[in-house]
């Protein structure tokens, strides 16, 4: 078989997580595998925190202290994953990569600026000191590894730096570097998740989570048979377990259903990470590094209708923006609102349109609110005549199943039982896949909506019914 393997932050956190890993790793060397790797956990965001601060504050003194911290979580981890002779060899290499992160801080400092290709430039650094580690681990298990950046193993991007896409002959590119090691030299390459490279040879990044997308591209690229995800969980629940503890883990779920529930909100994987699988039909099955027996959840194009609804999620850190106005035409005024979030990166979340006069109302993240609201209130030719205006508290809970497609009645319980609780509903919007419908609340009700709809559903029944059903 052939595997690609992908560890997030949270499995890679520390050096016995890592160690650990690396174990599960060795236990299926028989076949060819291909590891992904995360950033350490909260590296990412450190270096994101970092690399502000560098054009924002006069001194420079934090910055030794950062690089020290950081270097000090690395060389903590090497301790407890990686065995001599690898250890001073690894050491040695982190060395270097906290001595280059060092020089290109100050020199963010000393400019005053800070570029979104200096920014990918500084992100990279988490993935690239987490995969020479990982790799150096399963040296000292006697696994013949070698680690990868993203571009080494052919990861070609465009260069939208921060949000940066896979140019198409980047699959050749994987399977002529990454072919060759697992199938000639039977060795495991351990690629850094999240970056890649651009054709002037700088590197990119995949955006937030990205890993997961480096993961699926490469096994498309090598016609893996499957896609390994290893998290902290069992797999796919129907809600989160924090927000509703009789939440069941879902062992089958489609690749569309799993989409919207990643857009919306559920963390089970990065909201692109399956488009390159769909074509060639390659699973993803969400593992658990500290269960690693149980089956997970497999993400395939099952058909299976088990269930009407399957899942809920929920997000809160979102925001609603409004856009009203007599007069104009909808295409129009639509263009210039979504040519201006295009241009500012505001990520839009769920939109929903009526029709008597304009009025378009987009949920989007919340930090993002500012910068829409910046841009929405100057454009001139609207000469005042349409209206802007904000909602900040709300969360949008979003309920899928591709179940739900042709199926009547289930928008009339979502909303009766949602009425009954006094849950006014804000926003609605469903797709015509019908494989989801969601809807923006006041964001104290965004809890109690699921709580009720998981239980209106009978979402904790969920295994149950399959086991009749078997
Ligand atoms: N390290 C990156 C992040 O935290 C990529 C990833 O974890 O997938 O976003
Ligand atoms: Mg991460």
């Amino acid at each position: 078989m052939r595997y690609v393997m992908k560890f997030g932050g949270a499995s890679v956190k520390d050096g016995r997580s890592i160690r650990h890993c690396a174990k599960l790793v060795k236990r299926y060397s028989d076949n060819e595998v291909v590891v992904v790797v995360s950033a350490m956990a909260g590296v990412t965001d450190s270096l994101t925190n970092i690399a502000k601060k560098c054009y924002t504050e006069q001194s420079t003194g934090f910055i030794k202290m950062f690089v020290a911290e950081l270097a000090k979580k690395h060389y903590d981890a090497v301790k407890d994953a990686v065995d001599e002779p690898y250890r001073s060899r690894v050491l040695e290499h982190i060395d270097r990569l906290i001595d280059e992160l060092e020089k290109v801080l100050l020199g963010i400092s000393y400019l005053g600026e800070l570029t979104k290709r200096s920014e990918d430039y500084i992100l990279s650094f988490g993935e690239r000191l987490s995969a020479p580690i990982f790799s150096s681990a399963l040296m000292s298990l006697g696994v013949d590894t070698l680690a990868l950046t993203g571009g080494e193993a052919g990861i070609l991007t465009n260069s939208n730096f921060g949000r940066a896409r896979p140019l198409s002959k980047a699959c050749e590119l994987i399977k002529n570097r990454i072919e060759p090691l697992i199938k000639i030299r039977r060795c495991i390459p351990v690629v850094t998740g999240f970056i890649g490279v651009n054709e002037d040879g700088n590197i990119t990044t995949l955006g937030r989570g990205g890993s997961d997308l480096t993961a699926t591209l490469i096994a498309s690229a090598i016609d893996a048979d499957e896609v390994w995800l290893w998290k902290e969980v069992d797999g796919v629940m129907t809600a989160d377990p924090k927000i509703v503890p009789e939440a069941k883990l879902i062992p089958e779920i489609s690749y569309q259903e799993a989409m919207e529930l990643a857009h919306f909100g559920a963390k089970i994987l990065h909201p692109r990470a399956l488009e390159p699988l769909i074509k060639k039909k390659i699973p993803v099955r969400i593992k658990n590094t500290f269960n690693p027996d149980a089956p997970g959840t497999v993400i395939t194009e099952t058909k299976a209708k088990d269930g009407i609804v399957k899942a809920l999620s929920l997000i809160e850190k979102v925001a609603v923006v409004n856009v009203s106005g007599a007069g104009f035409d909808f295409a129009e005024i639509m263009a210039e609102v979504f040519k201006r979030f295009a241009e500012e990166n505001v990520n839009v979340i769920m939109i929903s349109q009526s029709s008597s006069e304009l009025n378009l109302s987009m949920v989007i993240d919340r930090s993002d609110l500012g910068r829409a609201m910046k841009t929405l209130t100057s454009v001139d030719s609207w000469n005042g005549n349409v209206k802007v205006s904000k909602l900040d508290d709300v969360a949008v809970v979003s309920v899928v199943g591709a179940g739900m497609a042709g199926t009547p009645g289930v928008a009339g319980k979502i909303f009766s039982s949602l009425g009954k609780a006094g849950i006014n509903v804000i926003m609605i919007s469903q797709s015509c896949s019908e494989y989801n419908i969601s809807f923006t609340v006041a964001k104290d009700d965004g809890r109690k909506a699921v709580k009720i709809l998981h239980e209106e559903f009978q979402l904790s029944k969920m295994g149950e019914v399959k086991k009749v059903v078997n």
